[in-house]
C-alpha cells in the first residue's frame, strides 16, 4: 500500500478503504481512501503534513451526523476528530471541551457544574467541533451564542486561538470550512444555574424531539435549512405532499417531514433523488428552492462544493419567498 508510511507516524488506527457508512448517522457511504483518528494534536498535525506532502485532499469529521458521504467515497485522507481529542474542563464560569467531545457530554459537564446556557445542545448528536464548524442550534440558541474562544489547526498545522466574532457565525453556518481550520478545542462562557432546573430544561427538549422527530431509524437530522424568511423547511415539505415519499431506501420521514431515514440500503445517490423530488415539489407549490443544511461530502475533488455552488446560483435567481 503506497500510503503504508503514515501508520508509522500516527499513534491513531490509519485505516484503508475504510466504508463511511460506519462514520455517519445516515449509515451511508463510500470508502474512504485513507481513514485516521488522531488522539492527539501531534498526530493530527502529523496527518495534515501527510497530506500536504502527498497533495491528498484533507476531509474532517466529527460524528458524522450532518453529512451525506458520497457512493464513490472521499478521495484523500479522511480525518474523524472523534472521542480520542475529547474531555471536558470547568474552570470558574467557562467549560472548555476538545473537539471531538459529544455534545451531550457538554452539556451534561456543564449542568453537573451547575452552569446554564448549553442545554439546547441536548440531543444534538454532533461533536463539539462539527457543532462549532456548522453552527448547531436549537430552541433559539446556536453555538457561536455561546462560545468564548475556539483552538483551530490550520493547514499548515499551526494553531490559532479565535474569537467568536472571527467565526463569522449565521444559520447554521460559520467560516471555518472556507478556511480550512480544524477545530481542536472550544471553551464556553456560561451563567450559573441550579443543576435540578437545567436537568429538567434537558430532558424537556429531549421529549420534545423524541415526539417530533424520527429517532428509531438513522438520519442526519433537518436536511434543508429553514428559508431566511416564511414558514420552516419541514412545513413547506408537508404541505407539498413530500412527506412519506421515497426512492429506493430512503423516504421522507412521516414523522418529520425535514427528515430523510434510511429504511434499510439506502444510497446516496437514493437520498440525493429524493431531495431533488422533495426541492421541486416545494418550488412548484411555493416558489421556494430549498438550500441543504446537510454536508455533501467526496465523490471527487470538490464535488459537495461544486454542488453547493450549483444550488446558491439557483437559489439566488428564485424569489425564496413562499407563494401560498
Ligand atoms: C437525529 C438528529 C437530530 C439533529 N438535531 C440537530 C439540531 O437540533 N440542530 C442542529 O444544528 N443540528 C442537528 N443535527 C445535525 C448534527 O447533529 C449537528 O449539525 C452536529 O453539530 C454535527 O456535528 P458532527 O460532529 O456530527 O459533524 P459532522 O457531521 O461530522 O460534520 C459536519 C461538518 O463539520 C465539519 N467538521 C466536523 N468536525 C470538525 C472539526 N473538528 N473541525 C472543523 N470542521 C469540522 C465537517 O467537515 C462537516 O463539514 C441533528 C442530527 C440528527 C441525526
Amino acid at each position: 500500500m503506497a500510503h503504508e508510511p503514515l501508520q508509522r507516524q500516527l499513534a491513531g488506527p490509519v485505516r484503508f478503504a475504510e466504508p463511511m457508512w460506519r462514520h455517519t448517522t445516515w449509515r451511508i457511504g463510500g470508502p474512504a481512501e485513507i481513514f485516521v483518528e488522531p488522539t492527539s494534536l501531534e498526530d493530527l498535525r502529523a496527518a495534515i503534513h501527510y497530506a500536504r506532502q502527498h497533495g491528498l485532499p484533507l476531509t474532517v469529521i466529527g460524528n458524522g451526523s450532518n453529512v451525506l458521504v458520497l457512493d464513490e467515497g472521499i478521495p484523500g485522507l479522511v480525518v474523524r476528530i472523534g472521542p480520542r481529542l475529547g474531555g471536558v474542563t470547568v474552570r470558574d464560569h467557562s467549560v472548555t471541551a476538545g473537539a471531538g467531545t459529544r455534545l451531550g457530554q457538554l452539556a451534561e459537564a456543564a449542568r453537573e457544574a451547575g452552569l446554564a446556557g448549553l442545554e439546547f445542545l441536548a440531543g444534538i448528536p454532533g461533536t463539539v467541533g462539527g457543532a462549532v464548524a456548522v453552527n448547531a442550534g436549537a430552541h433559539g440558541l446556536a453555538v457561536g451564542d455561546r462560545l468564548s474562544r475556539v483552538t483551530v489547526v490550520d493547514r499548515a498545522g499551526n494553531c490559532h486561538v479565535k474569537g467568536p466574532e472571527e467565526l463569522e457565525f449565521a444559520y447554521r453556518s460559520s467560516n471555518v470550512g472556507a478556511r480550512g481550520w480544524i477545530v481542536v478545542a472550544a471553551e464556553f462562557g456560561l451563567g450559573c444555574g441550579d443543576p435540578a432546573s437545567i436537568r429538567r430544561t434537558m430532558e424537556e427538549y429531549l421529549r420534545k424531539r423524541r415526539q417530533t422527530q424520527p429517532l428509531d431509524l438513522p438520519s442526519a437530522g433537518s436536511v434543508f435549512k429553514n428559508p431566511p424568511q416564511g414558514p420552516p423547511a419541514g412545513w413547506l415539505v408537508e404541505m407539498a405532499g413530500g412527506k412519506g415519499l421515497r426512492v429506493g431506501g430512503a423516504m421522507v420521514s412521516p414523522v418529520h417531514a425535514n427528515f430523510v431515514v434510511n429504511t434499510g440500503g439506502a444510497t446516496a445517490r437514493d437520498v440525493l433523488t429524493l431531495i431533488e423530488r422533495v426541492r421541486e415539489l416545494v418550488y412548484r407549490r411555493f416558489g421556494v428552492y430549498l438550500a441543504l443544511e446537510v454536508q455533501v461530502l467526496g465523490g471527487g475533488r470538490g464535488a459537495g462544493e461544486e454542488m453547493c455552488q450549483d444550488w446558491s446560483s439557483k437559489a439566488a435567481g428564485a424569489s425564496g419567498e413562499p407563494s401560498a
